[in-house]
């Protein structure tokens, strides 16, 4: 048996996807063959984009990179990593607040599925302070976020809010700085 692993998967939200989560899949890249950016269809949270705009913005940053593919996805990770014969789970790690969660969901997807590894990456320090949910509220609030976020992102954002600007609905979304 190769005791190489040679695809994983890298779930989440991306909404939307910014520079914290495009550094983690490319750095992902470099050390496996390839890597499946996973996009969570529904998350148990309230999400500002449609799951075909953010498996766009994902695939829109990541076009450059070969051995990165991206797709939408539902249900359990490891069901999803299973069925694409994805042997480890990439996440990323930002602060020490975000360890106790993923090592609570690194500990239950082990016990669904031992055979596959979770493997953290250590956000960089540029990109420690960026979250979807603190994109969200800046853009919402009229912000510069063209630091966090690629172009087609932050058009996007301007796009959405402005939308929700003309339908009345601003700031609906907005729950706390913390995803
Ligand atoms: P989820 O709903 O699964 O948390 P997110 O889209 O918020 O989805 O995050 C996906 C992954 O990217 C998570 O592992 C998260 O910790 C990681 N991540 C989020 N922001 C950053 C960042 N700034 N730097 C590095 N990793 C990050």
């Amino acid at each position: 048996m190769s005791a190489i692993i040679r695809r994983a998967v890298y779930p989440g939200s991306f909404d939307p996807a910014h520079y914290g989560h495009i550094d983690i899949a490319t750095r992902a890249a470099r050390v496996f063959e390839e890597v499946h950016v996973a996009v969570y269809a529904r998350p148990a949270k309230t999400l500002l984009f449609s799951i075909e705009d953010r498996v766009k913005m994902v695939k829109d940053a990541l076009a450059d990179y070969p051995n990165i593919l991206v797709a939408p996805y539902d249900g359990l990770t490891v069901d999803y990593a299973r069925k694409i014969g994805a042997m480890a789970i990439i996440r990323g790690l930002r602060v020490f607040s975000d360890f106790e969660l993923e090592f609570r969901m690194a500990l239950a997807n082990r016990r669904l599925a031992p055979e596959i590894e979770v493997v953290t990456f250590i956000a960089d320090e540029r990109h420690i302070h960026i979250s979807s949910s603190t994109v969200r509220e800046i853009a919402s609030l009229g912000g510069d976020v063209s630091s966090m976020v690629p172009p087609e992102v932050r058009d996007m954002l301007t796009a959405k809010f402005r939308q929700q600007r003309n339908d009345g609905q601003e700031r609906d979304y907005v729950i706390s700085l913390h995803d």
